[in-house]
């Protein structure tokens, strides 16, 4: 349903947790964030309201792991595959929580796909479809990002808008689209990432909207964009209209 992600040099949580606030509108039944801390990536998740993943977070402000914490993903989610509760809320794990994964749409083919994983040894903790595609990143993972989450969408078949992280590339993240909506918000020296510009205008008004198949690794506030089949290409920076 909704997704925000942030890089750059303020507290990645807050930033997360206004950003799923902004979404609300859009009606969901779970929310959760995932950041890097410095000992990993920590994920929250709790099934209803965002006020319940804020309740569940407690002094958050001060707590090094998430006051010390720069980049991080955050979802809303509208159950398609599997109740709404907490453990099949998003962001998912994989790989003993390597990587980090939140996922908008639908992935069509996640059963054949689960049923191989699963073959390899691979133990999934969610019903979701999503949860698929999160191991399926870590199986193609190997000191790239980027490259497994490309060589993981040539896989699957359906829809999505995405963002991920892994332990070993702390100041990176990585998104992507296809028919669902990721606008890149350009801020100084930070990126905040969402499903809808409704969660970057108070930071920015400057943005790139993927197109279908783009793919961008973002650090910080740079920004990188390519197409699946990894050409380079140039999207326009253009600036978000809204009149809020
Ligand atoms: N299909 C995914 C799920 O059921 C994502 C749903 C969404 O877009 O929120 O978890």
């Amino acid at each position: 349903c909704g997704i925000v992600a942030y890089a750059g040099v303020r507290a990645a949580t807050p930033i997360l947790l206004q950003g799923l606030r902004k979404l609300e509108y859009r009606g969901y039944d779970s929310a959760g964030i995932a950041v890097h801390s410095e000992d990993g990536i920590k994920i929250y998740k709790q099934e209803g309201k965002v006020a319940n993943l804020v309740d569940s977070l407690g002094d958050y402000q001060g707590d090094p792991k998430h006051s010390e914490s720069h980049v991080g993903i955050a979802h809303t989610r509208w159950a398609t595959h599997g109740p709404p509760t907490t453990k099949n809320a998003h962001p998912h794990p994989a790989g003993n929580g390597r990587i980090a994964l939140v996922h908008n749409g639908i992935i069509e083919n996640y059963r054949g796909l689960k049923a191989k994983l699963e073959a390899e040894g691979r133990v999934f903790l969610s019903d979701t479809d999503s949860e698929v595609l999160a191991h399926l990143v870590d199986y193609h993972y190997d000191g790239d990002l980027a490259l497994a989450l490309t060589k993981a969408l040539k896989e699957v078949d359906g829809t999505y808008g995405v963002a991920c992280m892994s332990e070993e590339e702390p100041g990176k993240l990585v998104v992507a689209r296809r028919g669902s909506p990721i606008v890149i918000g350009l801020g100084d020296g930070e990126t905040i990432v969402a499903s809808d510009a409704s969660a970057i205008i108070s930071h920015t008004r400057q943005a790139i909207y993927l197109d279908d198949n783009d793919i961008a690794v973002i650090q910080g506030g740079k920004v990188d964009v390519k197409t699946l089949d990894a050409s380079p290409v140039q999207r326009d920076i253009a600036d978000i209209d809204w009149s809020a």
